[in-house]
């Protein structure tokens, strides 16, 4: 299978030097994700302040495509009040699971269109999902 439009340099650059790395300290809520078709592992902790993402952050291994969506999904979500963060998801989600008919339903994901590509490859919908569903599980037991 063709992985070039996959690997982007936006992807390889987040894989190499990942955003929002580590632990946070308490009080914080965490999940973890476990993909084992692939391999890829996740653990997202998350720190609530009212209603607003305050801080976000996670560790794993695995593939370039779970780490970099990983580092984007924090970026994307810090900051973010729970119903933006849940609306994200939602986008997100529909994008890697193919459910997106037209490209410009994709335009609000800015620069997380780089994953568009996961859709017409059912294996690494999993990797591409798998913090973005420990940061959903996070976000609602938070
Ligand atoms: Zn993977």
């Amino acid at each position: 299978m063709d992985l070039g439009q996959l690997y982007q340099d936006v992807i390889l650059e987040h894989n190499r030097n990942p955003r929002n790395w580590g632990e946070l300290p308490p009080p914080s809520a965490h999940a973890e994700g476990h993909n084992p078709m692939c391999g890829d592992e996740v653990t997202v902790w998350l720190r609530l302040d009212g209603d607003r993402v305050a801080d976000i952050s996670f560790v794993g291994t695995g593939c370039a495509i779970s780490k970099a969506s990983a580092s984007m999904m924090t970026q994307a979500v810090k900051g973010k009040t729970r119903a933006e963060a849940e609306a994200i998801f939602t986008q997100f989600h529909a994008m890697v699971t193919g459910q997106h008919a037209n490209p410009a339903e994709d335009a609000a994901l800015g620069k997380l269109k780089v994953f568009s590509g996961v859709a017409r490859f059912p294996t690494r919908v999993k990797c591409a999902s798998l913090a973005w569903h420990a940061m959903k599980e996070v976000l609602e037991s938070a």
